[in-house]
């Protein structure tokens, strides 16, 4: 289940958000797989700072993680999000900016960067984590649902454009995840989830060490749900 050695010794595994939650335990699976990890955000428990919304902070990033480690960055998880929720008609403008520019041009930034430094060793793995939301309505996450259903349309973009350079481009969508991010969650919405449980971090994460792994070297483009039948 583990990636070729070449990649592992060559490269950086980069996870954003990585210092928590979701992040966290993708960081520490890929870790636990053999990857050199670096997590990246915002503050300074992260092993490189910087804004995903800021595309100088994430050029510099990248030149942190080329100078420090020796390495270039051959797996990126575009795991940074945040949620502002409100309904449309009464939605700050900013906080409409805020989601889009953190959960899909953050990813965007990330990407662009991550697919030069796969380019020059023709192999990469690109996981997007998009949300269970991103298929369906949910009113009151207009800039959410928008952001993650962005994100799953530049997963298959990326994956054609890239398809024949060995670099893939997938997507998780996690359903209900016992995080920060969910923590004020009603009771109703975790007792919908068909598994009659919220997820824990580490099912998403080895969704995204199997995905990172050699034997998923045929799978481009795809959206694999980790939400207990939620999406279902
Ligand atoms: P958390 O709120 O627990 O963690 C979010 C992470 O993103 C933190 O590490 C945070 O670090 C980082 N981050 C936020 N904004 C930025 C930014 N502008 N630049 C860099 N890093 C940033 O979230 P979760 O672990 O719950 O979620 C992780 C991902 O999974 C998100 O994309 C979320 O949308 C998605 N998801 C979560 C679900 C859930 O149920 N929890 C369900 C479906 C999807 P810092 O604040 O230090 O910058």
């Amino acid at each position: 289940m583990s990636a070729p050695e070449g990649p592992k010794a060559e490269g950086v595994a980069l996870v954003t958000g990585g210092t928590r939650g979701i992040g966290a335990a993708i960081s520490e699976k890929l870790r636990a797989d053999g990857w050199t990890v670096a997590t990246l955000g915002r503050n300074g428990s992260a092993d490189v700072t910087a804004d995903v919304t800021d595309a100088d902070q994430v050029q510099a990033a990248f030149d942190t993680i080329h100078e420090r480690y020796g390495k270039k960055v051959l797996v990126l998880v575009n795991n940074a999000g945040v949620t502002a929720d409100g309904l449309a008609i009464r939605m700050p403008d900013a906080d409409w900016t805020r989601v889009v520019d953190t959960n899909l041009n953050g990813a965007f930034h990330c990407t662009k960067r991550g697919l030069d430094d796969m380019l020059g060793a023709r192999w990469g793995r690109i996981v997007n984590i998009s949300s269970v939301v991103a298929e369906r309505a949910n009113p009151g996450q207009a800039n959410y649902v928008a952001s993650k259903a962005g994100l799953l349309g530049f997963t298959r973009v990326v994956a054609r454009e890239m398809g024949k350079r060995g670099i893939t481009c997938n997507a998780v969508t996690p359903g209900v995840i016992d995080t920060d991010m969910t923590a004020a969650l009603e009771g109703d919405l975790k007792s919908a989830v068909p598994a009659g449980r919220v997820g824990r971090p580490e099912e998403v994460a080895a969704a995204v060490s199997f995905l990172v792994s050699d034997d998923a070297s045929y799978i481009n483009g795809a959206t694999l749900a980790v939400d207990g039948g939620l999406g279902a």
